[in-house]
Parts: structure tokens; sequence; C-alpha cells
């Protein structure tokens, strides 16, 4: 599973920067007009910061975004090409992630580096509590501050206003363990449990104590993130942007299909029907690639990354550099904006194949499934899974859900597809994802 994912070592990168091959830069190559790769002999290099809202941090407009531990030499390699700024969690990995960061910026000018963490804090009942769980990213960190805390998914907008967490960072700003605070939201986790992500996070930018917002937004699912980032440029927060690309590997869906089939899994007739459609969806999904001579799907997740990079409310944007080859690949779109060609070629996409895209923090089918399947968390876990390479991290928050599963879709009526706004064939999705979350 994770073996072509790690197929470029640093000796390789070394060579291929110097040669100007490997991932995006290859297939761009072959298409000058997607500009943004490195030049043959060029090793990639950030070529933007922008002002990290009220923060006054000069950050690279691409980050490292780290939902699990990653290569240390990886993260070496885009440090040392100029990003310094790090997304995490003290629930990625159960820390893990954490202290992998820690490993990665020893001997490094800390000051250069703006680290930014996440710590759970409801339930808990006071200050001590709060700061107990930051000394524990600290140390996993290896660090004297962290940059930023962020409160990560707070279900309403009005558990932003959570006086403990504030008291808290408050304290912890004045021994100088944090510098500034954030918030984070997918929108709800649960079926009616909570509220849409733009509720949440314009909530947070009216209240007024938090400095960072962490917002999903790419060319796919503009409008919700595009209010959240109109409201916090207002304030002059700072915007830092996940799911930035909304691509999955759809070129599979049609082979997975078929094992699902082979395997013997049970589909009704209903569900044969949205498979059908779900085929059909595939099948423009590869002639929209053939019609537009792309070779690779990168061609247009780079086109999709350049999409956010293009706004300037933007500040910068979390990617999951795994290999030598994310490095290669996501560098060389630093500074970019988008060209004619490449607007274009989103908005066909848009058109021909947004169907097999579940927005991110939206959730709006969830209220018509009799079975309390939180299709918006699935989905979210099956793109870790398919887009961001995180499996490991995919399956386990999986396991860990409390809620009814997506088994519970195989033989439904499929009321959530009914319920979509956006066409997406969710029930045959919720079932390959079921599928490979659990190695099924
Ligand atoms: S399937 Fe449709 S309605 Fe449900 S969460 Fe995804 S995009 Fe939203
Ligand atoms: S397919 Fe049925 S069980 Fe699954 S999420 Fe949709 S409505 Fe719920």
């Amino acid at each position: 599973m994770m073996s072509k994912r790690n197929s470029m070592d640093r000796r390789d990168f070394i060579k291929a920067s110097a040669l100007g091959l490997a991932g995006v830069g290859t297939t761009l190559a072959a298409k000058p007009a997607l500009a943004g790769q490195a030049s043959p002999g060029e090793t990639p290099k950030i070529k933007s910061y922008r002002t990290l809202g009220r923060t006054g941090f000069k950050v690279s407009d691409i980050g490292i975004g780290t939902s699990q531990t990653f290569p240390t030499p990886v993260i070496s390699a885009a440090l040392d090409a100029g990003v310094n700024y790090f997304d995490t969690s003290e629930g990625y990995g159960r820390g893990a992630a954490e202290r992998s960061i820690g490993e990665a910026i020893k001997g490094r000018d800390r000051k250069s580096l703006f680290i930014t963490t996440k710590v759970r804090t409801d339930g808990l009942a006071g200050t001590a509590e709060v700061a107990e769980k930051v000394q524990q990213c600290l140390e996993r960190l290896q660090t004297d501050y962290v940059d930023c805390v962020m409160m990560p998914g707070p279900p309403t907008a009005e558990s932003v206003k959570s006086e403990v967490y504030h008291k808290a960072i408050e304290e912890l700003k004045k021994q100088g363990k944090v510098r500034f605070s954030g918030i984070s939201s997918h929108g709800s986790r649960q079926p009616g449990q909570g509220e849409p992500m733009e509720n949440v996070l314009l909530a947070a930018v009216d209240d007024g104590r938090f400095d960072v917002v962490l917002v999903v937004y790419n060319f796919l699912q503009r409008e919700p993130g595009e209010k959240v980032l109109e409201a916090a440029a207002k304030k002059n927060l700072a915007t830092t942007i996940m799911k930035s690309n909304p691509l999955g590997r759809y070129y599979d869906t049609k082979n997975r299909i078929e094992q699902m089939k082979k395997d013997g899994q049970p589909i009704d007739e209903r569900m044969q029907k949205s498979m059908e459609q779900m085929e059909e969806t595939a099948k423009q999904a590869e002639s929209f690639i053939q019609k537009n001579g792309l070779k690779t799907p990168a061609e247009i997740k780079a086109a999709a990354l350049k999409f956010v990079l293009a706004d300037p409310r933007v500040h910068t944007l979390n990617l999951a550099f795994n290999t030598f080859e994310d490095v290669q690949n996501f560098l060389p779109l630093s500074g970019s904006g988008m060209n004619r060609e490449e607007k274009g070629l989103l908005a066909s996409f848009e058109r021909e194949c947004g169907a097999l895209y579940c927005r991110h923090a939206c959730g709006v089918c969830e209220s018509a499934c009799p079975s309390g399947v939180p299709a918006n968390t699935i989905m979210r876990y099956n793109h870790y899974f398919e887009a961001q390479g995180s499996e490991k991290f995919a399956m386990e928050k999986y396991a860990a859900l409390e809620t009814a599963k997506a088994d519970a879709c195989r033989t439904c009526a499929g009321f959530c597809e009914t319920a979509c706004p956006y066409g997406v064939p969710v029930q045959t999705l919720l079932c390959l994802a079921h599928a490979h979350l659990t190695l099924t």
C-alpha cells in the first residue's frame, strides 16, 4: 500500500531536483502553460512568504500539515527549501506527529518556524488541565513554546466562547508558552450534533479572541470558505487552509467496484443502480483526463492547489509531506498564480466531475440518514486515506468512530444521495470507503 509513496529517497530527490524530474515537475514540463514547475537544474524553493495576519509572522505560502508521523529527512528537505509553517495536533497519531516535528526541528532556528498545535479542551474542568495538555505538547515538540494553540472543531458557534479555553490560553501567553490562539472546524462530527463550519468559524472571527483560523477551502467547495476568509480579512486574522486538494484516486473507482462484486459483498438492486451511476461518473473523469491531454491527476491537483494559492486572503496551505515526491511536487507551486488555461481546466473538471467529491464540512445529507451514519466525517477520513496518503491515520480514526459505520449503507435505500444538493453518489462512496478503511 505504501510502496509507491516511499519510492524516492533523498539521493534520488537531489538527483531529480538537479534534472528537473519527478511528480508535478515532470508532468508540467510537458505542458509549459501550467506554470509553476521547477526548471531543470533547479532545486525547488519557497518563492513567496505572506504576512500571517495579525501575528505579523512571514509565513511560507506552502506549509506542512501533519496528521501522522513522517520521515524526518523529507521534512528536513522541505525546511531546507524554505517551508516554515507546521500544523499538527496532540491527537494526530496520539502525539506521534508532534514527536516527529520535535525531531525534525532539532538544531534549527526556532524563531524562524511557526508551529501550530491543537488541544481538545471540551470536558476539561479548569485551566490547569489545559495547561497540562499544552505542556505535554511542548515536551513532544521539544520546544519551550508553541506559536499557536488551536481549539479543534468546536461543535457549535456558542462553544467557541469556552471560558476555560480562553482563560487558559491567556495564562499560557503570559508564561510565554503560547503566542497566539487559533481555531479549526470541519462542521459537525456526528449527525444532528453540531453546526456547519462557517457558523462556527464566523462566530470565532466575531468573538475577537482568536488570531488564526484553519478553514476548509478548495475549488469545488468555495462558498463557506470564502465567507470565513472575507470576515477574517476584515479583522486581519491569519488564515490557514486545509483540504485545498479535493481530488481523490478516482482512477481506481471502477476496479474497486469490481473488487467489491468479486468479494461477494451484499449489493441489492438499489445499491447496484447507485454503483452504475458511480461508474458512469468515473468514466466521465477518465474521458476528462484524456480530452484535456493530461497525463496524470497530478496536473489537476497542481491547478487545484494554485486556485487556493492565488487567493490573496489565504496565507498558507497545510499540505501533507509524506515523501520526497511531495517536496518535488508542492514546492514549485509556491508563489504561482493561475493562468486562463488552468482556470478553464478547473471549471471544466467541476462541471464534468464535481459530483465525485463529497464536500468537506458539509453534512447536509446527514439528517436524512435513518441509521445515524456520519457521511461527512467518514468521507473526510476517506479523503485522508485517498488524497492525502494518510492510510493508517484514516483507518484508526474510522475504527474509533462511536457512531454507526458505513457497513449500514450496503443495503440501504440511499436517502443521503437523494438529499445531497451536489449529486454526490455518496452511498457507493461510503461503501467503498468502508471497504478500504476496514480492509474488508
Ligand atoms: S454527500 Fe453531499 S450532502 Fe452529504 S456531506 Fe457530502 S456533499 Fe454534503
Ligand atoms: S446510504 Fe443509507 S445508511 Fe448510508 S449514510 Fe446514506 S442514508 Fe445512511
